[in-house]
């Protein structure tokens, strides 16, 4: 992802509008930009502001409870994990489930030969 993407996705991310693929582009940039995570930092917060703002004027308020920019960041990173880890659980297990199929085509087929 570049600092311009990056920049652009800031709102889509405060508002929880990312799929998991993308959220992970733009935490990685973020942690190695200092720059756009200044910029997110700000946008963040003046956002988070704004949503406080709505929901004191009687506004429904879409996100709930506002949390920091820190521990929004940490609880996308877990979900991020968790995401990550259930993939690989289900490759793993259609893997596990083509070859035990293979296998087992394999030996019948090696019964019909023998007979
Ligand atoms: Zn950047």
């Amino acid at each position: 992802m570049k600092c311009r993407e990056f920049e652009s996705r800031i709102p889509a991310y405060v508002k929880g509008e990312m799929d998991m693929e993308e959220m992970q582009d733009f935490l990685e940039h973020a942690d190695s930009c200092e720059e756009c995570y200044g910029e997110l930092e700000i946008t963040y917060s003046v956002m988070q502001g704004i949503r406080q703002l709505d929901s004191e004027d009687g506004v429904e308020d879409g996100g709930g409870t506002s949390l920091s920019l820190d521990s929004s960041l940490y609880f996308a990173r877990e979900r991020i994990k968790r995401w990550t880890a259930g993939r690989i659980f289900k490759y793993a297990l259609s893997t596990a489930a083509f070859w035990s199929v293979l296998c087992a085509l394999w030996f019948q087929l090696r019964l019909w030969l023998v007979q």
